[in-house]
């Protein structure tokens, strides 16, 4: 895992919940529709495990999504996400609602994101991410790029990356050790 600058880690540490795109950062972008017109999404095994194991250390886990896919539905039913928000028009609108809902400050938020529609949550997040393989604007503006890309991991490297921040990592992982 790449060196986590320390500016990263500390607002790391504040994080309660990680907000996540569905398109290019849960998948890898590709959006593959068969011949009843519904829609087919690649997840990563990995990404599911780091949801999961947030989910064990107490932070929460939210969808933003700008189209609709019953996989979608399916998949975060599977890993236990509750904050679901698919066919969203403006992503900052959902951002203001997520925060009224939950109660939570800025720097309690973390974002990942791939493209422009991600700018308006990710200007606000007290954590701001991008997918490595995500559109190239993103990564002035951004507080950490990842070094996987989107459906191949990324979301697993932010999971260890938020544990590891609050000291979390050890003791979540530690039933894996043990023999
Ligand atoms: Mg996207």
């Amino acid at each position: 895992m790449k060196r986590i600058a320390a500016a990263v880690r500390k607002k790391a540490q504040d994080i309660k919940l990680l907000l996540l795109d569905v398109d290019g950062v849960l998948t890898d972008g590709s959006i593959v529709i068969n011949g009843r017109g519904e829609e087919i999404k690649r997840f990563h095994v990995r990404d599911g495990e780091g949801i999961k194991l947030l989910n064990r250390a107490g932070i929460r886990i939210g969808l933003i999504s700008g189209r609709y896919s019953q996989a979608v539905t399916h998949r975060a039913r599977e890993l236990g996400i509750r904050i679901v928000y698919q066919r969203v028009l403006d992503k900052g609108e959902t951002y203001r609602k997520v925060k009224s809902r939950t109660g939570l400050a800025d720097r309690e938020i973390a974002y990942l994101g791939d493209d422009l529609g991600d700018l308006p949550i990710l200007c606000r997040a007290g954590l701001a991410m991008a997918v490595k393989d995500g559109w190239g604007g993103l990564r002035a503006l951004v507080d950490y790029v990842t070094e996987s890309g989107g459906g191949q991991g990324a979301v697993r490297e932010v999971a260890e990356l938020l544990l590891r921040a609050q000291s979390k990592w050890e003791e979540i992982t530690r039933k894996y050790y043990l023999r």
